[in-house]
């Protein structure tokens, strides 16, 4: 078996790996892509995809943006609380955006970055599954299986973007997870009420539930326990809509269409380091939060576009890509970011998913005391838009 060398080889072909191999195309970069899928008709992943305005941005840039069959803009953010008082309603003025972010789906951003790379001369296989993999001080080491041929390849930078798969191996890197007991079941919605630009979050005890606008009717995610959420898939569509006008309630009047049902169980999970020998972490691989608040791929983006500013920087200097200087540059750029998402989605989840009537009502006085105080408004709104540096 001959082995062949690369500059990067990137571990994990989701959104967030296609979009690092994307902003590093003609950069005279050697880089390889594996992504164990196959084509994006397989990649049958139904879930909705709240952007920002600064993923939109990034996208743009890449030429992605443009290839997105729907993307719904978001005007008015609409947050409450169940069975306590309060709310509070985000608008595009409050973060100084035309809009507060726009809904996708995960398979329609996969079409749209994988047609996008077939434009390109980076090499990028599918089908392609990686086994194995290991460092030493100069290089990294990959295994990988592409429709039953065992190949090898070498670089001197190995970024695992696999969603935490293989990263969990790593000895040197430790995940801490808290699972949070709770499934994501999601599906497209029908309402009386036409959408109008508004999302929804409501929070309840046992989870929060989001109706996003998507294209004229609403995705919905609904936080359940995995016992609930197995029940609920499993209903006819009429008992399930009316079960969910139960629990949202009659803002949007009933609701008289469904989707498919899928069902995604939630836990919050990251890495210390983010790096290793010869290895970055980024997306879902670093770090996987609760879907509340749509922060996940927004955030994974933000580590690829930071990584790759750093090995373009590196490049660019005639230094040498994958040193240990420049992988703590990476992980100190990323650390105020990661940590800032995964504290602010964890804490909404903690706060608000409890039965404690105390904590509802200062979650309920806290929503009402953001529509008095315009600056902390903004604040949050911008954190939710672009991350920790808004
Ligand atoms: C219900 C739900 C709703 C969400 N909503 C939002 C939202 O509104 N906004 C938001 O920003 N985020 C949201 N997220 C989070 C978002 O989906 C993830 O953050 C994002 O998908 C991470 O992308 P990724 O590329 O890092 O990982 P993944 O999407 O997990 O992709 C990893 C890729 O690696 C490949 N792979 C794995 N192992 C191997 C291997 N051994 N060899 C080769 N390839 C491999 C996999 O096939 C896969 O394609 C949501 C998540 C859920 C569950």
């Amino acid at each position: 078996m001959t082995t062949v060398n690369y500059e990067i080889v990137i571990i994990g072909g989701g959104p967030v790996g296609m979009a690092l191999a994307l902003i590093l195309r003609d950069s005279g970069i050697s880089t390889l892509l594996l992504e164990a899928r196959g084509l994006p008709e397989k990649v049958d992943d139904p879930r909705p995809l709240a952007l920002s305005h600064g993923s939109r941005l990034i996208l743009q840039r890449l030429g992605v943006w443009q290839k997105l069959s729907q993307k719904t803009p978001i005007t008015t953010i609409h947050i409450s609380n169940r069975g306590g008082l309060g709310r509070t309603v985000l608008t595009p003025e409050d973060a100084g955006v035309s809009a507060l972010g726009y809904v996708v789906n995960y398979h329609d951003l996969f079409r749209a970055l994988y047609e996008t790379l077939q434009d390109t001369d980076t090499d990028y296989l599918t089908g392609a599954t990686v086994k194995q993999f290991d460092t030493d001080a100069d290089f990294g080491h990959v295994q990988f299986d592409h429709h039953g041929e065992e190949n090898e390849v070498g670089a001197k930078l190995l970024i695992l973007a696999d969603g935490g798969r293989l990263s969990a191996q790593i000895e040197d890197i430790t995940y801490q997870t808290h699972d949070y007991e709770q499934w994501a079941v999601v599906a497209n919605i029908k309402a009386q009420t036409l959408q109008s630009g508004i999302a929804y979050e409501r929070f309840t005890s046992d989870g929060p539930v989001a109706l996003l606008p998507s294209g004229e009717n609403f995705a919905l995610v609904w936080t359940v326990s995995p016992t609930a959420a197995k029940e609920i898939i499993a209903l006819d569509d009429e008992t399930f809509l009316a079960r969910l006008h139960q629990h949202f309630g009659d803002r949007l009047g009933k609701f008289i269409g469904a989707g498919k049902r899928s069902g995604f169980p939630l836990a919050l999970k990251y890495a210390t380091p983010t790096t290793s020998q010869r290895i970055a972490l980024i997306g879902n691989a670093a770090q996987t939060l609760h879907p509340v608040a749509g922060q996940g791929f927004n955030l994974g983006l933000r580590d690829a576009h930071e990584l790759a500013n750093e090995v373009l920087m590196t490049f660019k200097a005639g230094k040498e890509i994958g040193t240990p200087a420049m992988l703590a540059r990476y992980r100190q750029q990323r650390q105020i970011d990661s940590k800032a998402g995964r504290i602010f989605t964890d804490s909404l989840i903690k706060l608000f998913s409890n039965d404690n009537p105390l904590l509802k009502h200062a979650c309920g006085f806290g929503l009402s005391a953001l529509d008095c105080f315009p600056p902390i408004k903004r604040f949050v709104a911008r954190r939710m838009i672009f991350g920790a540096r808004g």
